[in-house]
């Protein structure tokens, strides 16, 4: 142990004591008390040598040393700075020898603990009172008394305050050094680091090579699992390479003993080549630290032990606090991988480490129809598959990639080009991932940027490209792969731009409805009107239907502005019917984002009740894109609204539909053959035939069929050859305002009723 290690004191009244350390008893001998003897008579030395011959104090033995004039005294001393006390005369090479030596004592040499007694021939030399409080001398004795009596009695007041003072600096020394460490380890981040700290400042203490290891439990034991367990969290020295080994699998019994009986019984251990010492507070994180000394470990100042263990208690305390706030804000709590903010982070430093690296590419993996999933199995459920898709994803890719997880049903994977990319990733998806104990194979889509082509000022950015990418994969259906491109982000801003603008129009009025006539071919009647949306923009000019629905759609805006639509279209047609065409029937289109809202029926009866229609003038359009709600839904939601009498025409047909098996499932009222097959029907192109065959389909599936975008009488007349049962376009009427509507129904409709 080092000269000015703080510690090498006990109080022995304490040692072996219940509560306190265990110690095994040590042979060592205690040092004796060193006694300086100043005096220029030899005989004085003599008589005091004789005087304190086989004499102990406090257990020590005395040893003397001697000087025969100030200056010899004080060159001793500077080698002997134990000396306990010093017996110093006053009169030597000059009156007044003693008291300078006294001054160079205690403010040149700076021993302030070492006891001095003045001792004078006769009670003349005595010095001032003011003189012995100014130096701190400690008695004063004439040489008469030198009475071996006398002088134990004297020696031994002495010592045990120069022992006192002694213990005392050297816990103020400890303490000072417990903050001075304190505020190093508090600084540190990370519990392994903070460890490492840990074995340096306690090594710096007991004045010993930090050489040892620091274990810490890992999690409690909850009920059912094993017992606790504690692994080595930060090592030094020989005992590096045990680092993350669990305590019970190290190969040292003495340690592994050593450790484990601190952690039981809760409380430091001392050793003579070793000690450990129990960091306790937050019982679940309880944490021992095992320092290996290779000279014997002797009379420790347990109390400064006791300070030191506290405050590194509360020091650990904190820095699990802080480590456990970084984890929730960087980590996601229920899959245990990095969370959207730390990908941020993580893709930022790459971008400030190196100009993108050549080949990276950040990669998002979507589940398909998770919500659904989550609906029907229970969010229990879900949050096990998420968890499965976890492990798979970080097994197969957490050594080349770097895996978050971005949003609830999302992942992302940083990594190179031959690893982030669709022949490796899809893969990963073939096989059925099981949880409890069900087997569900899962379709996902992927969205790619390649990040050394696509320029970022910062991670959120190509976060932001992956998601518009994956927007456009997901548009395209179930289990589709979207790679970024410049020309998709400004398609994206460019709809950013639209949708503010719309959602702008919808709050200040400025989207109105305008009427289509339905007409019956074979009589010419006016059956119906289709209820179309139009978007008049700041700058006076019509927005086309086609480029702000889909917008609204993706939005989901489209939701509330359906309702609208469909609200202010039977209130129309409440006003039409009153001003006597109680016949006509209003057509509305019902977007599948609208049909997906599980109100929807309720929104369709709300309207009905308030808008005081009657259900059977209403029918509502839907396209194939409902498929997407799935087709059960699509059926069972059908019927209902047919069981209302509210009808139900499909949209757009001959466009779209995959499987005409779909249509056979679909109870609709009315087929609407597409404009772009009207188009073909007095052409010999390939569609023509189509045409020809939709009708006798819808009629063979009990529905009516209406043409779209009729614009020619040509056209008119094969349709109704064909048997085509209704019309709308051009040929009879563009899409009008209500106040034309009205005008035009005057001349082409039969007289209004009387109401
Ligand atoms: P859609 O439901 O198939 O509506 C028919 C479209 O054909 C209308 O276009 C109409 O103006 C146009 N059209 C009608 N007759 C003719 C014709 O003879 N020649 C030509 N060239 N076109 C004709 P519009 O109004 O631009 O609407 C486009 C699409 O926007 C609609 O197609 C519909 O899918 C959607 N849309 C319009 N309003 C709404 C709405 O309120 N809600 C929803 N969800 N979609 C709507
Ligand atoms: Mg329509
Ligand atoms: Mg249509």
């Amino acid at each position: 142990m080092s000269e000015n290690a703080f510690l090498p004191f006990v109080d022995e009244a304490s040692a072996g004591g219940g509560g306190t350390p265990e110690r095994p008893s040590s042979h060592h001998q205690p040092p004796s008390w060193q006694v300086l003897v100043v005096d220029d008579d030899a005989d004085v030395h003599e008589s005091t040598a004789y005087a304190l011959r086989h004499l102990e104090i406090a257990g020590r033995q005395l040893e003397l040393l001697h000087a025969y004039s100030s200056v010899e005294g004080l060159e001793l001393l500077k080698s002997a700075p134990d000396v306990a006390v010093i017996l110093l005369d006053v009169v030597m090479e000059t009156e007044h020898a003693g008291l300078a030596m006294v001054d160079r004592i205690r403010n040149e040499l700076g021993l302030h603990n070492t006891r001095i007694i003045l001792r004078t021939g006769q009670p003349g030399q005595a010095p001032e009172i003011e003189t012995i409080r100014q130096y701190d001398i400690n008695d004063y004795k004439m040489k008469s008394e030198l009475t071996r009596a006398k002088l134990y009695a004297t020696l031994t007041g002495a010592i045990r305050s120069f022992d006192q003072l002694r213990r005392l600096e050297a816990s103020r020394r400890g303490l000072e050094q417990i903050v001075a460490a304190s505020h190093q380890l508090i600084a540190e981040q990370g519990l392994q680091t903070f460890a490492e700290g840990v074995i340096i400042q306690i090594a710096s203490l007991l004045g010993v090579d930090p050489e040892g290891l620091v274990c810490a439990s890992i999690g409690s034991a909850g009920p059912g699992e094993p017992e606790q367990s504690f692994i080595v969290i930060a090592a030094a020295g020989p005992y590096r390479h045990l680092i993350q080994r669990q305590l019970s699998a190290i190969d040292n019994p003495e340690i592994v003993q050593s450790l484990t009986e601190c952690l039981a019984q809760r409380r430091t251990q001392i050793h003579e080549h070793s000690l450990t010492l129990y960091f306790g507070g937050d019982e679940e994180r309880a944490f021992a630290a095992y320092i290996a000394s290779s000279t014997p470990l002797q009379h420790l100042d347990e109390e400064l032990l006791e300070v030191f263990c506290t405050n590194i208690s509360l020091c650990a305390a904190n820095v699990m606090l802080v480590d456990r706030l970084r984890d929730h804000a960087f980590v996601d709590r229920m899959l245990g991988i990095p969370n959207r903010t730390a990908l941020i982070q993580h893709l930022d430093e790459r971008i400030r480490d190196q100009t993108p690296d050549p080949g990276l590419v950040l990669g998002m993996v979507d589940v398909d129809q998770f919500a659904e999933t989550n609906d029907m199995f229970g969010h229990r459920y879900g949050d096990l598959l998420l968890k499965a898709i976890a492990r798979r994803l970080t097994e197969s890719l957490s050594s080349r990639c770097y895996i978050a997880r971005v949003a609830g049903n999302t992942f992302a994977i940083v990594g190179h080009a031959g690893v982030v990319s669709p022949e490796e990733l899809c893969p990963l998806f073939e096989a059925p991932f099981m949880v409890e104990s069900l087997s569900r194979r899962l379709s996902v889509s992927m969205s790619f940027v390649r990040c050394d082509e696509v320029p970022a000022s910062d991670g959120s950015e190509w976060l932001k490209d992956a998601s518009i990418a994956m927007k456009r994969a997901k548009a395209a259906g179930q289990g589709r792969i979207e790679y970024y491109t410049p020309a998709l982000g400004a398609d994206s801003k460019e709809r950013t731009l639209l949708l503010h603008g719309l959602q702008r129009a919808f709050e200040h009025d400025r989207l109105f409805l305008v009427y289509q006539p339905q007409v019956s071919l074979e009589t010419g009647a006016v059956l119906g009107l289709e209820a179309l949306l139009r978007w008049r923009s700041e700058d006076g000019s019509l927005v086309p239907p086609d480029r702000f629905i889909p917008v609204a759609e993706r939005s989901g805006l489209i939701v509330s502005l359906g309702t609208w639509v469909l609200r202010s279209a039977l209130y129309d047609l409440h006003r039409l019917h009153q001003a006597g065409y109680g016949q006509l029937r209003m057509a509305v289109n019902v977007s599948a984002v609208q049909f997906g809202q599980p109100d929807f029926l309720h929104t369709l009866d709300q309207a009905l009740a308030d808008k005081a229609v009657t259900a059977d003038r209403l029918e509502l359009e839907v396209t194939e894109s409902v498929a997407i709600v799935g087709m059960e839904r699509v059926a069972t939601l059908m019927r209902e609204i047919r069981s209302r009498r509210v009808a139900v025409a499909i949209d757009d047909f001959g466009t779209g539909f995959s499987s005409l098996s779909y249509l056979d499932c679909l109870p609709a009222d009315r087929l609407k053959i597409d404009r772009a097959f009207v188009n073909l029907l007095e052409t010999d192109r390939p569609g023509a035939r189509i045409a020809r065959m939709i009708v006798p389909l819808g009629h063979q599936l009990g529905m009516k069929v209406l043409a779209e975008g009729v614009e020619t009488e040509s056209q008119a007349r094969l349709l109704r050859e064909m048997g085509c049962d209704e019309a709308q376009g051009y040929l009879y009427g563009r899409p009008m305002p209500l106040p034309d509507l009205f005008s035009w129904l005057q001349t082409h409709a039969p007289r209004p009723q009387q109401p």
